[in-house]
């Protein structure tokens, strides 16, 4: 299997949507970032119960198709184009210029269950 960078990903997710008749103007924008949500909650619950990582991996893949749909969508209705992968490498250098653990400003321990228990 050959490389696959994220605009190439993007493209292949919009073959797909066309292919397979999935909504596909600008209605649909919102849509698009929900299904990406549910499909990180259905990683969180494939994790929770303890599924496999290749389970878990394909949920999370499920999200990264639906925003990658989201952004090829943006480029058709508003005539642009989004280079994911130079933004993604812009980014990627920006927050390896970032202080240690930058935006953590609590230090947010595992509590001991038996300690500050909340009587419910
Ligand atoms: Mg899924």
């Amino acid at each position: 299997m050959s490389p696959c960078t994220f605009n190439e990903a993007k493209r292949l997710v919009r073959e797909l949507v066309k292919a397979k008749g999935f909504p596909d103007d600008e209605s649909a924008l919102t849509q698009k970032l929900l299904w990406a949500f549910v499909e990180l909650g259905e990683a969180a619950d494939a994790y929770k119960k303890g599924e496999s990582w290749n389970i878990i991996s394909e949920e999370l893949v499920d999200a990264i198709f639906y925003i990658l749909d989201f952004i090829g969508l943006v480029e058709k209705t508003q005539g642009i184009e989004i280079d994911v992968d130079k933004i993604f490498l812009e980014k990627w250098k920006k927050n390896m210029e970032r202080p240690k653990q930058y935006g953590q400003r609590r230090d947010i321990k595992r509590q001991n269950p038996s300690e500050n228990s909340i009587e419910l």
